[in-house]
Formats: structure tokens, sequence, C-alpha cells
């Protein structure tokens, strides 16, 4: 065994560290090293904004995203467009269409994909709430934006199902050349969905 260089403290630091994703043991340990060295500018305003962050975060019970608030504030801004529903897996797809900042829609988030093999299945999904947001008559379209997986593709052809009689327009994101993208360096899957989808010019 290792002998030990800190005490349990640093050393349990370290370990949480290590499990935030991006970081390894490596990582964490410089990481951790890092803020103990900026005691006072660091770590002091990440231990206080932590320990803040956990005791106001909430998940929205309208549409799943995380805020301090519930209703969210994506949720209650009037400036977004409520009667359009952008569907996504995960917090950080809304972020990721936020910043691309294209669309000025609400959101719901699923929290996964619907997955047998890992045992996910429509319940363990936010999926209930978005039938009840559509069934309440003012959606007018939904956009499943959701990960061009099988996983993602399952859980798209779910939703669509569900919704099936409700007045409202269903679309989903197009799949092809990414911008900038090199067609030599295309996989044959999204060659094939970007000639599919072919536009006018
Ligand atoms: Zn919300």
């Amino acid at each position: 065994m290792a002998k030990r260089v800190t005490g349990p403290e640093i050393e349990k630091l370290i370990q949480l560290l290590a499990k935030v994703p991006g970081l390894g043991p490596r990582s964490a340990r410089r990481a951790a090293l890092h803020l103990i060295k900026k005691k006072e500018q660091l770590l002091g305003p990440l231990a206080g904004a932590m320990g803040e962050a956990y005791d106001k975060v909430r998940i929205c019970s309208c549409c799943g995203n995380v805020d301090t608030v519930d209703p969210c504030t994506v949720c209650t801004d009037p400036r977004r467009d409520a009667s359009v529903i952008i569907v996504v897996e995960d917090v950080a797809d809304l972020w990721a269409l936020e910043r691309a900042g294209a669309m000025s829609a609400a959101y719901h988030v699923l929290g996964g994909t619907l997955s047998p093999l890992d045992g996910v299945g429509p319940d363990d999904l936010n999926i209930r709430g978005l039938v009840d947001r559509v069934a309440g008559g003012t959606v007018r379209e939904l956009i499943i934006a959701v990960n061009a997986t099988v996983e993602g593709q399952a859980t798209a052809h779910y939703i669509t199902d569900r919704l099936e009689g409700f007045e409202v327009k269903i679309t989903r994101l197009a799949h092809g050349v990414p911008v900038g993208g090199e067609l030599d360096y295309l996989d044959e899957g999204t060659l094939t969905a970007a000639l599919r989808a072919r536009t006018a010019v």
C-alpha cells in the first residue's frame, strides 16, 4: 500500500473531485492542490457556492430543468413562445440549445432515454409530464431534440405514439452534414440521412 501524503480531509476532497465528469484521479489531485493553494480566492468561494447550490437547487415541476426557483426561469420567461416545446434528454442539451440561441421556446427535459437493456422504461422518464402539458391544449408544436442514437430515436417514436390524437405538430431535428463538415469524413448513416433530408436550393 502506498504511503499517505495528506490527511483524510484532503484525501476525501481528491476522491470526490475524481468523480466529477472530465476529471480522473490525476486531474483531481491537481485540482485539489490548486484549490488548497488558492484557499482564500478559490477554495472558500467554491465551498460557499457549493453549499448555496446544495441548499437552493430545485427541479422544475413543469419542465424538469434545474434551477433555484420552481417553476424555473425558462418556464416563467414571458418573452418565450410557450406554445413551442423543445423536448431534450438532459439539462445539458437545454443549455446547449440556449447557447445556440436559435429559438425562444419552452423546454421539456426527459431525464434520459428509453433503454430496456438498462431497465429504463417510460415511467422512469418525465414523459407523463410532457403528455399533461400537451393535454393542457396550449402547445402548438413539439420539437423532439433527442440525440441521434438508437435509444434517442426509440424515445422519439414512443413520444410520438403517446401523443397520437392530440392537436399538436410534432417535428424532429434534421440529421445531416455538420456545419463546416467534409463529406469524405462522414459515416454512411449521416450521409444517408443528409441525402434524405435534402432541401431545395
Ligand atoms: Zn421549467
